[in-house]
């Protein structure tokens, strides 16, 4: 029988409770019990897959192809486990199932309410997730704070969950905010007694109260909240920013919340051991020398639009003993005059996913300059497009060179619509999505990087390498390094003559795990790490570490 622990918000969003649920997963993944983390989201979308990444943040890709809260990719990274679609629950995917069941006449004679078939659906979807992860902890991740309307129907499923479950089986954590009023010097309890307020309202007692500040949160009112909202002294908890988010797991299980839930829900087995975590957050946390890599997009004031990316970047760059100086550069600036100053101090250059031709020519750009000034070089997906943009543009000489997505009468089009994408008119779910087999052609940088033959990874495009020009492009110095099992597809392309410039049709990034980075985003950094050793020695002597791999059991 699975064990259930809700995680819902109040007072305010974008606190950490994503991170918190992938926290608390961590620390029982940590105890070997068997583990997966779920998010509920009430918007009505059917997925993220639509949306833009300025509302939403990045479009997280699992492996069997489903489009994803963002949050999905801090589970994967924090529990090591590969989530599927069961794990990211929607609204839209609720009501629309409802309504085509009504349509066929599952109903008949029937009024379909909100309660009980919207909340009986969202408690099937939610057994079935722990169902098929053979969990016997599932961490439910409510998305939201209380108080949104869309958000109701989620917390009454989920009160009926409990009481069916019971109350040893099923807990409530509910993460808040606590404002500091500086004039005062005080922290303010009431939004969290407000939200607790609301949330018994629903019918639910939290059994613990998260409170995010960055001030100390003084004993006694950690006993105010305690007293106020009815809940055991131990189980208030406060949850500081922290340098990195990969350290909360070490905060939540000092602060007693593993040993309180492991109680509350009768959970045996061997105690928490974070030793190998501890070590890895000792590594993010030890000074090392800044690596300079500039991400060139056209989502880069809202830096969550790249999270894996970034995340990635990040474990890469501990795998080498670096600090990655993440340069967030607009693509749209580079097709300015004096772009070159931008990318003159950079010591790699990634150009990630996108869609749309806003900035793609600044993306060129940022390629072409990697590949004449020898700068290491990754493309992700549309990054990997641009790089072959520009080496038919600028190397085989086809001035018009581009993607049929930009450029739909291009005499050249070297990136194309895939052929079964050709006449899909709807936008939702219908991409190449997830996981997809690439064989890596030996004798290749990717297959000195990869050492392995074939890799799975995971795939969001409707386009393509064109074929009619592999043998043009490969004769005159861009590989088609990894390949479709039958050949038909150009997975990665690297070019000859270069330290490191590749490029994934594959968004490489979602497979990285903080103690396993990608071995392409590891290859990159690498080749990245010795731009900077050639070039700023003087001023970052290399810090070598005696531990080359790293160790972190899951
Ligand atoms: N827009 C490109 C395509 O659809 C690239 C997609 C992406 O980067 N995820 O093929």
């Amino acid at each position: 029988m699975t064990k259930y622990i809700f995680v819902t918000g109040g007072v305010v969003s974008s606190v950490g409770k994503g991170i918190t649920a992938a926290s608390i997963g961590r620390l029982f993944k940590s105890r070997d019990v068997p583990l997966s983390v779920i998010k509920l989201d009430p918007y009505l979308n059917v997925d993220p897959g639509t949306m833009s990444p300025y509302q939403h943040g990045e479009v997280f890709v699992t492996v069997d192809g489903a489009e994803t809260d963002l949050d999905l990719g801090h589970y994967e990274r924090f529990i090591d486990a590969d989530l599927t679609q069961s794990s990211n629950v929607t609204a839209g995917q609720i009501f629309s199932n409802i309504i085509s069941q009504e349509r066929h006449g599952d109903f008949l004679g029937g009024t379909i309410q909100v309660v009980p078939h919207v909340t009986n659906a969202i408690k099937s979807r939610v057994r079935e997730a722990a169902e098929e992860s053979g969990a016997d902890v599932l961490v439910v991740e409510v998305g939201g704070t209380v108080g949104d309307i869309e958000g109701q129907p989620f917390l009454e499923a989920i009160r009926q969950l409990r009481h069916e479950v019971g109350r040893d089986d099923a807990l409530f954590i509910h993460v808040t905010y606590l404002p500091y009023i500086s004039p005062t010097q005080e922290l303010k309890t009431k939004p969290t007694q407000h939200s607790v307020k609301e949330l018994r309202g629903l019918g639910i007692q939290p059994d613990v109260i998260i409170c995010r500040s960055d001030y100390d949160v003084p004993e006694e009112v950690k006993e105010k909240i305690s007293l106020f909202c009815d809940v055991e002294r131990r189980a208030v908890i406060h949850l500081p920013t922290v340098e990195t988010i990969y350290e909360v797991p070490l905060l939540l299980e000092d602060s007693g919340l593993g040993e309180y839930i492991a109680e509350r829900l009768a959970l045996s087995g061997p105690a928490t051991d974070l030793s190998s975590w501890a070590k890895l957050v000792d590594r993010i946390k030890a000074p090392k020398p800044k690596l300079s890599i500039a991400l060139v997009g056209k989502y880069v004031a809202l830096h969550d639009a790249y999270l894996s990316v970034r995340e990635a970047l990040y474990h890469a760059g501990l795998y080498h003993d670096l600090d990655i100086d993440l340069q967030w550069i607009n693509a749209e600036d580079l097709e300015q005059p004096g772009w070159e100053d931008i990318l003159k101090t950079v010591h790699g250059i990634v150009v990630p996913g996108g869609f749309g031709s806003r900035g793609i020519e600044g993306m060129i750009r940022a390629a072409q300059y990697a590949r004449e000034n020898k700068i290491p070089y990754l493309g992700l997906c549309l990054g990997m497009q641009v790089m072959v943009i520009e080496f038919a543009r600028n190397i085989l000489g086809l001035s018009d060179a581009n993607s049929t997505e930009f450029a739909a009468n291009t005499d050249h089009p070297v990136i194309t619509i895939m052929s079964d994408q050709e006449g899909v008119e709807d936008k939702g779910g219908t991409m190449r999505l997830g996981n997809y087999p690439c064989r890596i052609v030996p004798g290749t940088i990717t297959a000195r990087t990869y050492s392995v033959e074939e890799v799975d990874e995971r795939h969001r495009h409707r386009f393509e390498f064109n074929n009619d020009y592999r043998e043009t492009m490969e004769k005159a110095g861009l590989l088609c390094a990894g390949l479709s099992p039958d050949d038909r597809l150009v997975e990665i392309t690297e070019l000859v003559e270069h330290p490191f410039m590749a490029g994934s049709q594959f968004h490489a990034e979602f497979r990285s795990r903080p103690n396993r980075p990608h071995p392409l985003i590891q290859g990159f950094v690498g080749s990245a790490k010795e731009i900077l050793r050639e070039g700023d020695q003087a001023q970052f002597p290399l810090i070598k570490s005696p531990e080359r791999t790293m160790s972190l059991e899951v």
